[in-house]
C-alpha cells in the first residue's frame, strides 16, 4: 500500500527495525503514511475519541486505536457525501415537529 498523500511505496524495513511508516485511518479507511508526509498528514488523520491518538487501525468493520485499544465500530462506507446524515436528521425533525406541533 503506497503513501495515500505522495503515493510513494514503503520499502521493506530493515531487519530489527520497525518501519518509520504510520498507519492510521482517514475517512473510515485505513491509510499508511510516509515519513515526510507525517507531519502534514496529522491534520486529516481520524483521532480516537477517547485518547485523541492518530494511530489508528481499521480492522473489517471495526476502528481500533492501537494506544488505547478503544474499538468502535467503523461508520458504514456506503454513506456517501457527508451531509445525507444531516438531510436525514432535518427529514426526521421536520417530521417529528409535524407529530408534535401540528395539532
Ligand atoms: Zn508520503
Ligand atoms: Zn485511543
Amino acid at each position: 500500500m503506497p503513501c495515500y498523500r505522495c503515493g510513494t511505496r514503503q520499502a521493506d524495513p530493515e531487519p530489527g527495525k520497525s518501519s518509520p511508516w504510520r498507519r492510521g485511518v482517514i475517512g473510515e479507511h485505513q491509510v499508511l503514511v510516509c515519513p515526510a508526509c507525517q507531519p502534514s498528514a496529522l491534520a486529516d488523520l481520524t483521532r480516537c475519541v477517547r485518547c485523541g491518538s492518530a494511530y489508528l487501525i481499521r480492522r473489517l468493520d471495526q476502528v481500533e486505536c492501537l494506544d488505547c485499544r478503544l474499538i468502535r465500530n467503523a461508520e458504514p462506507e456506503s454513506a456517501g457525501p457527508e451531509d445525507s446524515d444531516s438531510s436525514l436528521a432535518a427529514e426526521v425533525a421536520r417530521a417529528l415537529e409535524r407529530v408534535l406541533g401540528g395539532r
